[in-house]
């Protein structure tokens, strides 16, 4: 029987999130009657995609399944400059949802990548770490594991330094970091860490709510980093915490109807 839930704070959108959104309506408004497209999930939230689906937006995987010269918007985590070039090309009207975070990240890939080698700090496959690391070449880790395995390919004559994704763990990007220390002593490390503000504060308070708390309910989609995230670090010390999709929501609705609990 639930007895009380607690409601972590800050929680919801971030500010990068709720741009993207609301840069998509504003070019959709701009350009009424006309198809516009999307590159990728606007952002990692399947009720927002849908939404904009029932609203006309059309989402696309690639840029071949736009016709040229349409309007096609990027995504809130960014693209590779291979990408801008390729719309470019074909003639394609721009517009660029990415995050303002992530855009830095990109501009210091840019100042660095003729000086330094890079280890990226990511998630493979992940549409952040794609887009940045299609800004130069780098070593993609996601563990400490992944450092010592790269012990052969860095030339210890040459700057060496690391970016990271925007939405990662805390605490085990910590970890990631202090074995590039130990790995390789002559690393310089950036003056600031590229997680960014909305992640680090959700998952502060995920972490300060779990005396409080048996398990942990968190509102997002399988598919977003920060979503999981949370999970993860519930699951650390309550292991029965879960994530609800819209479609688990159903399903909870369910089991709790002889509860107390009312959901909306
Ligand atoms: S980088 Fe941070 S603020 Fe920007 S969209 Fe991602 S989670 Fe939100």
């Amino acid at each position: 029987m639930l007895e009380k839930i607690y409601l972590a704070n800050p929680r919801g959108f971030c500010a990068g999130v709720k741009y993207a959104i609301s840069y998509v309506e504003q070019v959709q408004a701009a350009n009424s009657g006309e198809q516009i497209y999307v590159r990728k999930e606007i952002v990692h939230n399947r009720r927002v995609v849908e939404d904009m689906k029932k609203r006309g937006i059309r989402f696309i995987n690639d840029l071949d399944e736009a016709p040229d010269g349409s309007t096609v918007v990027f995504s809130a985590h960014g693209v590779a400059p291979s990408v801008v070039e390729a719309a470019k090309q074909r003639g394609m009207k721009i517009g660029d949802a990415t995050c303002p975070l992530v855009t830095r990240v990109h501009r210091k890939a840019r100042k660095i990548k003729d000086t330094h080698q890079i280890i990226y700090i990511g998630h493979e496959g992940h549409d952040e770490a794609i887009g940045t690391m299609g800004e130069a070449s780098m070593f993609l880790v996601e563990s400490p594991e992944d450092v010592v395995r790269l012990k052969d390919r860095i030339d210890p004559d040459k700057p060496l330094t690391y970016l990271m994704q925007t939405t990662l763990s805390v605490a085990d990007t910590k970890n990631v970091v202090d074995q590039i220390s130990k790995t390789f002593p002559f690393v310089e490390h950036p003056a600031k860490d590229d997680i960014c503000y909305a992640t680090t504060e959700r998952q502060e308070a995920v972490s300060l709510m779990m005396q409080e708390i048996d398990a942990m309910l968190v509102i997002g989609a399988d598919n977003s980093s920060n979503s999981l995230r949370l999970l993860q670090l519930a699951q650390k010390s309550k292991p029965h915490s879960f994530i609800l999709s819209k479609r688990s929501l159903v399903e909870i609705k369910a089991g709790f109807r002889s509860s107390s609990i009312k959901f909306k």
